[in-house]
């Protein structure tokens, strides 16, 4: 077979959770305060998980509400999806589910290879340290339990991570994010697929 194995990843959620700054941070290691709409741009990052290397091709999408229909180029081709809430948003979260539902109901089938991400986990951090001068404009609205019982709920693997802080703990990492999703991707595919 090929030593280099080709793998789509979308990334999709709510405007501003995070998306292109999560992608960003996994490319090229850094991160940008200011925000910048996306419109949708491609990225390419060769990653070797559990010794098999992958090209990995990540489209970074403009962002999705409840009215929005599913993009075709986001569901025809793609491997794996990350789907990413601010665990700052309620109303972020509850997109995830109605992303879900429609890749699931495009591509006709009962599951997806995807990885739900809680994004902006540092700003929890904030939070508790500042809790006593009461700056609450940026606490955690989405608790972890809850994101990992969407996932479950899913079959889906879920992660929270960050952007902003490069947590000393890989377990949190934007590499992690990818990592979880190839896992996914791998589950699904039989040993007899090439590609
Ligand atoms: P997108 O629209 O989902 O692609 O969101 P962006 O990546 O453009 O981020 C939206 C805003 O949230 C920007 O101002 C970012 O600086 C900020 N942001 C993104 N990720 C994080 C994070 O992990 N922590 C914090 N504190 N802010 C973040």
């Amino acid at each position: 077979g090929d030593s280099l194995k080709k793998r789509k990843i979308a990334v999709l959620g709510s405007r501003s959770v995070g998306k292109s700054s999560l992608v960003k941070q996994f490319i090229e290691n850094h991160f940008v305060e200011s925000y910048y709409p996306t419109i949708e741009s491609t990225f390419s990052k060769s990653v070797t998980y559990k010794g098999v290397e992958y090209d990995c091709h990540i489209i970074d999408t403009a962002g999705q509400d409840e009215y929005s229909p599913l993009n075709s180029q986001h569901a025809i081709g793609i491997h794996g999806y990350v789907l990413v809430y601010s665990i700052t948003s309620r109303n972020s979260f509850n997109m995830i589910q109605i992303v879900y539902d429609k890749i699931v109901d495009f591509c006709g089938v009962s599951d997806i290879p995807c990885v739900v991400v809680g994004s902006k986990a540092d700003l929890q951090q904030r939070f508790v340290i500042h809790v006593l001068t009461a700056t609450l404009s940026s606490s955690r609205q989405v608790d972890a339990s809850e994101g990992e019982k969407l996932a479950q709920a899913n079959k889906a693997a879920w992660i929270e991570t960050s952007a902003k802080n490069a947590f000393t703990d890989a377990s949190m990492s934007t590499g992690k994010v990818f990592e979880l999703c190839l896992a996914e991707i791998e589950k699904r595919t039989s040993p007899t697929q090439t590609e």
